[in-house]
């Protein structure tokens, strides 16, 4: 089966008591057991039957299925954000004396755990700038267990060569995560260019209606597994089977978004391109773009998310984002609707400004999530924000 029929039925849940054709919503913290027996053989793992919604909920082991079906993996985990996702994945891979290694531009929240939580518990880290491979070969130490990258980049859009690192890291013993909440399993798949997890916020794209926050790993079933139990389980950062919900019914509609995303970026990103006062555009579909041939070679296509420089710098970017009626001036990205912001203020404001800017996030940098509206509409409404700079 394709994408699109698997991202409509792959996972689903048959309801057998009234025959219910949509999924129904478990919405229960705990389930009764027929017997004392029963439950004992729930909890010493003989029965896989449900026990408690913490520990696992018809709803949020739909989408789990559903993703590690569209990502050609063998197992996901639904966590409540993203960012749980990402701290229980650190800290279900690591423990006190470990070491790993992450790219240099990152989500600002993955800073933000790394920094003031995960390497206050004794594990060590090294910010590295992924594409020199020199610099790469270096950060590796005898106690590294994971790389972690995030390709393309939040905010800068940089990419990384997934197949390369996966390659390099194996060969130094270590797991390589990829943060792939900006392309989704339908532009590109870590697991299949050779990364051992994925990891999603899937408050952006996979569920793209921008009313949820919630996150996904998907990988290989040992690392799901550890990740899973005792860390997810007993640290709590499991999903609602509401919000699971409304994710399984957003994913079925991911294909046709991310076409429609993808056209209308590539659209709004040539319009800034040929504007005379915006100084860069960062793309991966133009031309211009310093690493378009990546791009086209681990990518399915090129995404929704655009980030541009003005000439006039910050103050003119302001006088633009000020004055926009159909893009929201909101964080958050991935939904229907067009998001700007601008990262150095908002999304990335945790980090240093030494390391943002040697990270490409300078003071100038403005972010757009381009959303599936008719693409006249919103090059109208940046046409007319720029005519007041
Ligand atoms: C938003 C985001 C996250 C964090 O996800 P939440 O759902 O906000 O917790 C992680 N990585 C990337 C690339 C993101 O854009």
């Amino acid at each position: 089966m394709k994408f699109n029929t698997k991202a409509i039925h792959g996972g689903k849940i048959h309801e057998k008591q009234f025959g219910a054709h949509a999924t129904p919503i478990y919405q229960t913290s705990t389930f009764v057991f027929e017997n004392c027996k029963q439950g004992g053989d729930r909890f010493a793992g003989r029965d896989n039957g449900y026990k408690y919604t913490r520990l696992g909920n018809p709803n949020t082991n739909e989408i789990s299925a559903k993703m590690a079906i569209l990502d050609e993996t063998d197992a996901g985990l639904y966590t409540s954000t993203g960012m749980s996702a990402i701290s229980t994945a650190l800290m279900g891979l690591m423990q006190a004396g470990d070491h790993f290694i992450c790219s240099d531009c990152v989500y600002g929240g993955t800073y933000a755990v790394i920094d003031k939580v995960i390497t206050n518990y004794g594990i060590d880290m090294d910010y590295v700038k992924i594409n020199d491979e020199e610099k790469l070969l270096n950060a590796f130490k005898e106690n590294t267990k994971v790389v972690y990258i995030e390709t393309p980049a939040n905010p800068t859009l940089e990419l990384i060569d997934v197949k390369r690192i996966a390659k390099i890291a194996h060969e130094k013993g270590a797991i390589l995560i990829v943060d792939n909440t900006f392309m989704t399993p339908y532009l590109q798949k870590p697991m299949l260019l050779g990364a051992d997890l994925a990891i999603y916020s899937v408050t952006k794209y996979i569920n793209g209606h921008g009313d949820v926050v919630g996150g996904i790993i998907t990988g290989k079933q040992e690392y799901i597994n550890r990740i899973n139990n005792p860390h997810l389980l007993n640290l709590g950062g499991t999903g609602s089977p509401f919000d699971s919900w409304l994710v399984s019914r957003g994913i079925k509609t991911l294909g046709v978004r991310m076409d429609r995303h993808c056209a209308n970026a590539m659209a709004v990103a040539t319009y800034l391109e040929n504007h005379p006062k915006v100084k860069t555009v960062y793309y991966p579909g133009l031309e211009s773009f310093p690493q378009h041939d990546l791009a086209k070679e681990q990518m399915e296509g090129f995404g929704g998310m655009i980030s541009f420089e003005l000439i006039g710098g910050f103050d003119d970017a302001q006088t633009l984002l000020d004055n926009l009626k159909v893009f929201s001036l909101a964080v958050s990205l991935g939904g229907v609707d067009s998001l700007i912001q601008h990262p150095a203020s908002m999304t990335h404001a945790a980090i240093p400004e030494p390391e943002r800017i040697k990270a490409g996030i300078t003071n100038e940098l403005v972010r757009v999530s381009v959303g599936i509206e008719d693409v006249e509409d919103l090059i109208e409404d940046l046409d007319k924000g720029f005519q007041l700079i």
